[in-house]
């Protein structure tokens, strides 16, 4: 059987240094570094995220304010409150809870955050920053994938990664941070030709598609590293984008779902929040 790359423990791992780093800062800055999460209307799962973030946060030593406003928010009412959470001293990160609602325009109002406290990386100015490889915000869904890797895999020079989906939010700053780790990358999509051709050479396969079981036992080479990022409901389960039990026998290793990339995502959003604040903190010393 292959290696599980538990998500979970690489999250407990990472969250008793980032405890430190929060007790180190509340030190130096003389208050918490702080989050705000901001939401518009009731989303389910957003609620169930935002308030994740808000336990795992106080736990760490984070403070997390929620900022709602409801469902039929307007745009100007949006953008007022980005602004004044960008004009808050005692804010180091800000994150918008997705999907707005429809009638609000994603990824235009998103411009309106201080890129500064951009701590999932949504906005143009972050992404710029990403695409050159200058240091930035990782979105924290990407930062989740990178870190797996860099735990279970360390150097990805010259490694074949195939990346399953093209969406501005995880497959294209992925590759390009794959990239920028010298891996050589394919980015496929559902318009790719031979998907199956794609993923068998790769000594790495990414998926993030949303596509429930679409990577199957045969289109993995016997020993590669398969991860995960899918998370879809089917007949009130979360599954992920891999057949895992076709897949887990062919794998070398392979992250479940739930209990894989997912897990990880909170504390990735808590650490670039931490990273703002000291950033705030190195600024304020200079
Ligand atoms: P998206 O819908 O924006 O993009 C999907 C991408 O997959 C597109 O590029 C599309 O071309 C490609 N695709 C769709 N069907 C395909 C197919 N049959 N073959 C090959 N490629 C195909 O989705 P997204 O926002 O990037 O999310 C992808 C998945 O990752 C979803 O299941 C989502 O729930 C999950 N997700 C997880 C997290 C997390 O924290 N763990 C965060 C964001 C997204």
């Amino acid at each position: 059987m292959p290696i599980l790359l538990d998500g979970r423990q690489m999250a407990r791992d990472l969250q008793a240094s980032l405890q430190k780093t929060a007790a180190e800062i509340q030190q130096e800055l003389g208050r918490s570094a702080h989050l705000a999460v901001v939401q518009v209307g009731n989303d389910p799962a957003s609620t169930l995220y935002r308030k994740a973030k808000e336990r795992l946060g106080t736990r760490l030593g984070l403070r997390v304010t929620p900022h709602l406003l409801p469902a039929d928010a307007t745009e100007a009412e949006l953008v007022a409150l980005l602004r004044r959470l960008g004009a808050d001293p005692t804010v180091d990160g800000i994150l918008v809870e997705q999907p707005l609602p429809p009638h609000l325009r994603t990824p235009a109002l998103l411009q309106h955050l201080d890129p500064a406290k951009d701590v999932d990386g949504s906005t143009w100015a972050t992404q710029g920053r990403l695409f050159a490889g200058a240091s930035c915000f990782v979105p924290a869904t990407v930062a989740g994938v990178m870190h797996v890797l860099e735990q279970h895999v360390g150097d990805l020079t010259g490694k074949d990664v195939a990346v399953v989906g093209a969406s501005n939010v995880v497959g294209k700053p992925l590759a390009l941070l794959l990239l920028g780790a010298q891996a050589t990358v394919t980015v496929c999509h559902k318009y790719t030709v031979n998907l199956a051709a794609q993923t068998r050479q790769a000594d790495i396969v990414v998926v993030a598609a949303g596509v429930p079981g679409l990577l199957k036992a045969d289109m993995v080479r016997p020993g590669a590293v398969v991860i995960d990022v899918g998370i879809n409901e089917v007949n009130g389960e979360t599954v992920g984008d891999v057949d895992f039990a076709a897949v887990a026998p062919v794998a070398g290793a392979i992250t479940p779902v739930p209990g894989g990339v997912g897990a990880l995502t909170t504390t990735m959003i808590l650490q670039n929040t931490l990273t703002a604040a000291g950033r705030k903190l190195a600024r304020a010393n200079a």
